[in-house]
């Protein structure tokens, strides 16, 4: 059983994925699966193992969209997919606290800007 109000969301949703799936052709987006990076983990995988990933989910109201749309490996995607988001800030975290061994713990999270 569904509530009412939901109707509106899932057209948008099913709006956003067909979105999505022009966005796929896109020169652009080849061109982010050619670097073979994930967007997340940072980690380096053959362009047919990133899938696309959006950052605000389309469920929430993300649109397909080349600010709101990265390449994500199949780990950080299933991961993302079932966690609950604060799970996915703390999976998050820890990624970064690896990245950047430095003992004495310091705060200086100096990651790169994107703007879209
Ligand atoms: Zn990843």
């Amino acid at each position: 059983m569904k509530p009412v109000f939901a109707d509106t969301d899932e057209m948008a949703v099913n709006r956003e994925r067909q979105k999505a799936r022009q966005l796929r052709q896109s020169q652009w987006w080849k061109r982010q699966l050619a670097r073979g990076r994930c967007h997340y983990c940072g980690r380096s995988f053959p362009p047919d193992q990133l899938t696309m990933d959006h950052i605000v989910p389309m469920a929430r109201g993300g649109k397909s969209k080349k600010g709101n749309t990265v390449p994500a490996c199949k780990e950080c995607n299933n991961n993302k997919k079932y966690m609950l988001p604060i799970e996915w800030e703390a999976y998050m975290a820890s990624l970064t606290e690896n990245d950047a061994q430095s003992p004495g713990g310091g705060s200086g999270v100096s990651k790169e800007k994107r703007r879209g």
